[in-house]
């Protein structure tokens, strides 16, 4: 219900004209999802009781009377929105003073995600947000900031870390942890069914039970530039502040793994997306080696058939990927490494056709075991930095899909 109410008689000469509009206000739970949406009204400063306030121009808050609301100014009772274009504090607070019915009004106050996380090692994500710290070059980074001002993500999302396991104790990662909530942890029962016993929080395929616990140190980085916790006053900032990371271990303790179980790790993420419903986006491969592989290239395929995007490392060669090619470098989106000075890192692959695009992978700080952070390099580094992007464009804009790169149809085998 939208009604109008103008200043009669009642208004002083100065502002006769200006128009007064209450309607009905808006539900308004979370302010990043009404700047995803596109709601974002005009911001404005405004003196207010001493000093000057971010509001959202022209619009007040009102607080009408029960009793008098309905009577006098046609309206229901509680609090209104107030459109009054043009119009000062004194304007408003005259209207209010000499308008039966009104308890009070205010300023609709703006209110925005913080720019930047209060997280104390922040300063040191250089990908993140490069202000020349350690003589960078300033802005040679991925915006991050920006990206926030919309969203800074959602535990609804799911990135599936394929990887050296991940530790999920790691007070600035366990809150972002994905949890299968169709599983009951150590009742030696498959209870979702999905052919793994007590897949709580993933698996490990590289030792082939459910405890997916990083013992290398590189998956734990890699998720901490995905998803560490933001604005928990400690440690870093992940590219999303909160999101559901999905650990899938096939690397093991000295950083190898086979072929084969890398491809369950991606099929348990395809299958948890495809037939299990979970909302996978991308999963992570910070990671590469060996000849070329039609199974693992079909299973990469699989699971971009069901939606989920594959991101992968472009190698750290320091070689062309159009003439020597990084398995499974050549599929989906791969990311070469680049420097805080925004130059290609030494030791990353490249190719006008091998290679996508590249991101900050040189001293990058994150986290790792043992509520720990280290500075770690490699396209390893850069990879998470555009997962966790897709992750953010996903919570911005769920109905967001992925390309389907491959038409064949294959069965994803567990
Ligand atoms: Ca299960
Ligand atoms: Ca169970």
């Amino acid at each position: 219900m939208t009604r109008s109410y103008r200043h009669g008689r009642r208004s002083s000469s100065a502002h006769s004209k200006t128009a007064l509009v209450v309607e009905s206000l808006e539900v308004r739970a979370c302010p990043t999802a009404d700047l995803a949406s596109g709601v974002a009204a005009a911001l404005g400063h405004l003196d207010w009781d001493g000093q000057s306030v971010s509001v959202r121009q022209d619009s007040w808050i009102v607080r009408t009377e029960a009793s008098l609301a309905a009577e006098r100014l046609g309206l229901p009772a509680g609090w209104q929105s107030l459109r009054a274009a043009g119009a000062g504090a004194q304007d408003v607070l005259g209207w209010a003073a000499r308008t039966a019915g009104v308890r009070y009004v205010e300023p609709d106050f703006a209110i925005a995600p913080n720019a930047l996380p209060n997280d104390t090692s922040f300063s040191q994500l250089w990908g993140l947000h490069n202000i020349g710290q350690s003589g960078g070059v300033v802005d040679a980074d991925i915006d991050a900031p920006d990206a926030w001002d919309t969203t800074t993500g959602s535990r609804n999302v799911v990135v599936a870390v394929i990887d050296t396991g991940v530790d999920y104790n790691h007070s600035d990662l366990t809150a972002n942890v994905w949890r299968n909530a169709a599983e009951i942890a150590a009742d030696g029962i498959d209870n979702d069914r999905n052919g793994f016993v007590d897949d709580v929080r993933g698996w490990d395929f590289a030792n082939n039970d459910a405890d997916p616990m990083d013992d290398a140190g590189h998956g734990t980085h890699v998720a901490g530039t995905i998803g560490a916790v933001g604005g928990n006053g400690v440690g870093v900032a992940g590219v999303n502040w909160q999101v559901s990371i999905m650990p899938l271990k096939f690397l093991g303790a000295d950083g190898s793994g086979s072929t084969s179980a890398a491809i369950a790790a991606l099929n348990y993420a395809t299958r948890m997306r495809r037939d299990f419903g979970v909302n996978i986006v991308a999963s992570n491969n910070s990671w590469g080696g060996g000849g070329f592989s039609t199974a693992l290239r079909d299973a990469i395929d699989a699971g971009g058939r069901a939606g989920m995007l594959c991101v992968v490392a472009a190698g750290n060669e320091g070689t062309n990927n159009d003439t020597t090619p990084s398995y499974p470098g050549t599929s989906i989106i791969t990311v070469a490494a680049t420097d805080r000075s925004n130059r290609l890192a030494s030791f990353s692959n490249f190719g006008s056709t091998g290679v996508d695009l590249a991101a900050p992978g040189v001293s990058i700080f994150s986290t790792v075991p043992g509520n720990s952070y280290a500075s770690y390099s490699g396209t390893s580094m850069a990879t998470p930095h555009v997962t966790g992007a897709v992750a953010l464009l996903a919570a911005a804009n769920p109905d967001a899909t992925a390309p389907v790169t491959c038409g064949v149809a294959i069965d994803v085998p567990l």
